[in-house]
């Protein structure tokens, strides 16, 4: 008899605590990419971004990009950092060929929760696969929430002044998913709250307005860097190397090397969105760099 073959097989959903309250990372979606260079390092050469690739066991020319969501339950309420996909590649043409439909619903169900539990949603900026779950057939997805956004990443889209030519249409879905929120919506600025002992901080670059967050309960830190650091090699390794999805380059890297030596310093773990799930880690100092440590261990006494 053959042992039948089961195919590939992984965690979508991850919890801890954090002090008095509970953080779950959840893989919204994940898309396989071609080509780390020039995606990662167009101002490097192509045979230095595959050198490294592969020194990290990276095959340079398929490349997995996950995407991650964060939930955060303080105890009163339920905030998701960001909402995947959604609908994009089913309601959008143009997306279909580019992106894995969000599975964000789905895996809150895992963790217990209905789109109705949800108290807040918090969009660390604007690209679409961290806005195309807040609405679907033009609804809410979650239909209790309130949302938060950075007073100047909202600004930048609404305006749509000075972007780029790769981001017109994301500039289109910004202001058609998100411009009907706006009465439930907050708009926050680096150093305001979003609830007590969630903080925003200024991680503009990858975004004009990104921001990042600092958590923090019982005394226990975390962050949720969200696409400061989009690939664990390459971001971190690397942080001069350019992102072509960030819109602001050289803004991008300032704030990734300032980033990085905030996280190795104060040795702040942190989810971010684009590492592999369940996508929490640390950053370590390693000679004149950095690197990404994965870490699950003891967080789950
Ligand atoms: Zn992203």
């Amino acid at each position: 008899m053959p042992a039948l073959m089961q195919g590939n097989l992984q965690p979508t959903v991850y919890r801890f605590k954090l002090g008095s309250f509970e953080v779950a990372t959840l893989l919204d979606s994940k898309a396989i990419r071609e080509g780390m260079h020039p995606n990662y390092g167009a101002n490097a050469t192509a045979d230095e971004v595959q050198a490294l690739a592969r020194a990290n066991n990276i095959d340079p020319q398929r490349f997995e990009h996950n995407n991650i969501p964060s939930l955060v339950n303080t105890g009163k309420e339920l905030i998701l950092f960001d909402t995947g996909n959604g609908a994009l590649p089913r309601e959008y043409e143009q997306l279909k060929a580019r992106m894995p439909a969000g599975n964000t619903v789905a895996r809150l169900a895992e963790l217990g929760h209905k789109p109705e539990d949800i108290d807040i949603v918090v969009a660390t900026h604007g690209h679409p696969d961290h806005i195309g779950g807040l609405v679907e057939g033009g609804k809410p997805v979650f239909p209790n929430a309130r949302y938060v956004f950075g007073a100047a990443e909202y600004d930048f889209w609404q305006k749509g002044e000075n972007v780029r030519e790769a981001r017109k249409f994301n500039r289109e879905l910004f202001v058609k998913i998100c411009t009907p929120l706006s009465n439930r919506s907050t708009f926050i600025r680096p150093g305001d709250e979003v609830v007590p002992g969630i903080t925003a901080v200024e991680a503009f670059g990858h975004s004009p307005g990104l921001l990042a967050f600092h958590i923090e309960s019982d005394g226990k830190r975390f962050m949720v860097t969200a696409d400061t650091l989009t690939q664990f090699v390459m971001a971190v390794q690397r942080p001069d190397w350019y992102f072509d999805m960030d819109d602001l380059k050289d803004q991008a890297v300032a704030t990734r090397k300032r980033m990085l030596d905030m996280l190795a310093t104060d040795k702040i773990m942190f989810a971010s969105f684009h590492m592999p799930f369940p996508g929490i880690g640390y950053i370590e100092r390693n000679g004149a760099g950095y690197r990404w440590v994965a870490h699950s261990y003891q967080l789950n006494l």
